[in-house]
């Protein structure tokens, strides 16, 4: 069924959020479900979707919280951009009353009154042209609009383009004030979900948010130094300590030439098998290129080596490859100024 208009999707109160997430009732079950599959789609950007209306949106706000753990904007943007099309299906369609085309621009913060005699939406020209700007196409330029006396005239259709660009802009602007490390506390019931999520993700091949730049083993994380320095050190490396090397390594930027000579320094190497490993965890010789695993993962098969390093004793540090980028990020003075006070 759809929604007759005043919804609002955009309440990412905590306290709120938290209630859904630790609820049993059915709509809030949903709602969690949805959440994740919002995302899940975004990421496989697949054309058979189950969240296909502006009802199914009751799950950004937890979406939105989840993709700021993540702090992947290529990922967000994605999200965020599924969203906005929803949004304007659901208000193109002429089943949906003209006013609650205006009700929507309220909410995200358009006045486009309903001229009933007119039959065209009418909004200030300060409005028009700062959501119009990002769109494509004569049909949104201010030179194309009916204009009198300070406001545009405009039909629903590009009245729908301009109330959907003040969603994006809105989502974003609320987006970008959650907190990070308030993050891994909200979305906490979700549990494994949320990291299994991150997993995927790490496996779909979408370009990571930040380049990671030139190879940087002094910020490695204390497991992959421990790797290198055993194997230095002539010990044979476990299997999966391996994996997680030439996984990790691959991840951050090295080539499997690069990754093939570190190994040359194993006690046990061997050129031919030591290439076919790697050329097979980084998708050179398979349809997979694999992730290291979460550190959950090498703690139970006692690979972890996190000692009493601040990073690895973060709440919300899950990944090795979350400790690499974030102290990528800091190196570059890419991360703001309360995240580099705690690292
Ligand atoms: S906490 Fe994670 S990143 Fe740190 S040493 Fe352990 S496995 Fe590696």
């Amino acid at each position: 069924m759809l929604s007759t208009g005043k919804e609002n999707y955009l309440d990412t109160d905590p306290v709120k959020i938290r209630s859904i997430l630790t609820s049993n009732d059915a709509e809030s079950q949903k709602i969690r479900h949805n959440a994740i599959q919002l995302i899940m789609e975004a990421m496989q950007d697949s054309a058979n979707r189950e969240i296909t209306t502006v009802d199914d949106l009751k799950c950004l706000p937890i979406s939105l919280w989840i993709l700021r753990r993540f702090d992947e904007s290529i990922l967000t943007a994605r999200v965020i951009n599924h969203s906005r099309d929803l949004l304007e299906q659901f208000l193109s369609s002429q089943k949906i009353l003209p006013e609650y085309v205006s009700d929507y621009g309220r909410i995200y913060g358009v006045a486009a009154e309903y001229d009933e005699l007119r039959a065209l939406f009418k909004m200030s020209i300060g409005q028009f042209v700062a959501y119009s700007s990002r769109l494509s196409g004569y049909r949104y330029r201010l030179v194309y609009q009916s204009v009198k006396r300070g406001f545009v005239y405009c039909d629903r259709e590009v009245a729908v383009k301009i109330i959907r660009e003040a969603f994006v802009r809105r989502v974003f602007s609320i987006f970008e004030k959650l907190p990070e490390d308030e993050s891994y506390t909200v979305t906490a019931p979700l549990g494994d979900r949320v990291d299994d999520l991150y997993e995927t993700f790490l496996r779909s091949g979408i370009k990571h948010s930040i380049d990671l730049g030139d190879v940087d083993a002094t910020l490695f994380p204390p497991c992959i130094k421990e790797y290198i320095s055993q194997m230095r050190d002539g010990v044979n490396l476990p299997h999966m300590a391996r994996f997680t090397l030439v996984s990790f390594l691959h991840k951050v930027g090295m080539d499997s030439k690069g990754i093939i000579e570190l190994f040359k320094t194993a006690p046990d190497f061997n050129e031919k098998m030591t290439t076919y490993q790697v050329n097979h965890v980084t998708g050179e010789i398979s349809s997979t290129e694999y992730s290291p695993p979460k550190c959950s993962v090498l703690r139970s098969n006692h690979l972890c080596y996190w000692g009493d390093d601040p990073l690895c004793h973060r709440e919300w540090l899950r990944h090795p490859m979350q400790y690499y980028t974030y102290k990528k990020r800091k190196k570059s003075g890419e991360l703001p100024l309360n995240k580099l006070k705690k690292g």
